[in-house]
């Protein structure tokens, strides 16, 4: 008896990953199908210098409003792009779209989000800086971040590709440090140009004198590598305060702004100053 429900049981389980597998095929098709309509949208988060508090770059970020309306998280399509190749059209497309709206926004920087899937790829690094030229920004402007798990698993292979985009003038940063295991310590020698606290330390800063402490050393030792540091996932004003006094040069988080479209960036960056002329 035990042995029939048992059976029984698994028949259940069985029947649930076929339609978890069903799922999850029917929205990649449904990805792969908005990536080539180009109906991914990019919006962008505005980044602030913790010191006077403007404006001094935008991170763009990846939407997919499935169907034109149930917005599907970065956190769900992202890796089921990099899982399915997708991440090789979807990637670049952003790239374009984040260079040619950050042409309009000449007085501030701009970050894309870069998988560890595209890095792998031998041909990335030239495809990027050829996408940047083409949308003729200066490459300086163009911030590529990265998180560690590609490093820890091919330093070498990793290291290569950072130089060569280097080179090409584009900076790199580290994402979602203090999200991982690694420590800052190896991660310094590879020469980031920037290293992005995650939003989890953010919030682990606050929470304890040994969060905070945690924190202050990883900004000081940044610091003494000549690596400045953003902070994300910032919320509140104290915790804006805590970080500005810790070191961190700039900070982005839903306390200053949430991502946003790329109209309301640009004007957020040059607003009417005349409403008068605006409606005559
Ligand atoms: P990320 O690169 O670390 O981006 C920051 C994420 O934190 C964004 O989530 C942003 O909306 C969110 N965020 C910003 N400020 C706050 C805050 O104060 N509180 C909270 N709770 N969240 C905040 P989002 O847009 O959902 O993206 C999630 C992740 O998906 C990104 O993390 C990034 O790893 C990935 N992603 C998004 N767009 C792209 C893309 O175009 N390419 C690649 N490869 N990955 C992307
Ligand atoms: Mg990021
Ligand atoms: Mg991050
Ligand atoms: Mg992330």
């Amino acid at each position: 008896r035990a042995k029939h429900a048992g059976r029984g049981r698994a028949m259940h389980y069985e029947t649930l990953m076929d339609d978890d597998r069903d799922e999850r095929r029917e929205m990649e098709d449904a990805l792969r199908a908005a990536v080539v309509r180009g109906e991914i949208d990019v919006v962008f988060q505005p980044i602030v210098k913790a010191r006077g508090r403007e404006i001094c770059g935008v991170e763009a970020l990846a939407r997919w409003y499935r169907g034109g309306t149930v917005s599907v998280p970065p956190d769900v399509f992202i890796p089921l792009a990099e899982a399915t190749g997708v991440i090789d059209v979807l990637g670049p497309l952003v790239l374009r779209r984040a260079c040619e709206a950050a042409r309009n926004w000449p007085e501030i920087g701009v970050s894309i989000n870069v998988s560890p899937a595209q890095f792998r790829n031998p041909y990335f690094p030239d495809q990027a800086l050829g996408i940047i030229e083409a949308a003729g920004i200066e490459p300086s402007r163009v911030t590529l971040e990265i998180t560690e798990g590609y490093f820890i698993q091919n330093p070498g292979r990793a290291k290569l590709v950072m130089d060569r985009l280097k080179a090409g003038g584009v900076r790199i940063a580290l994402d979602d440090f203090g999200a991982g295991f690694s420590s800052i310590g190896y991660l310094i020698r590879f020469g980031f140009d920037r290293l992005k606290i995650d939003r989890s330390l953010t919030i682990a800063g606050e929470q304890s004198a040994k969060g905070g402490a945690m924190l202050q050393a990883t900004v000081a030792l940044a610091a003494s590598f000549d690596m400045p540091v953003t902070a994300e996932g910032v919320e509140t004003a104290e915790q804006a305060a805590f970080l500005h006094l810790c070191g961190c040069d700039q900070l982005q988080g839903y306390f200053f702004a949430r991502p946003m479209s790329e109209k309301a960036i640009g004007e957020l960056l040059a607003p009417p100053t005349d409403v008068q002329a605006v409606a005559g």
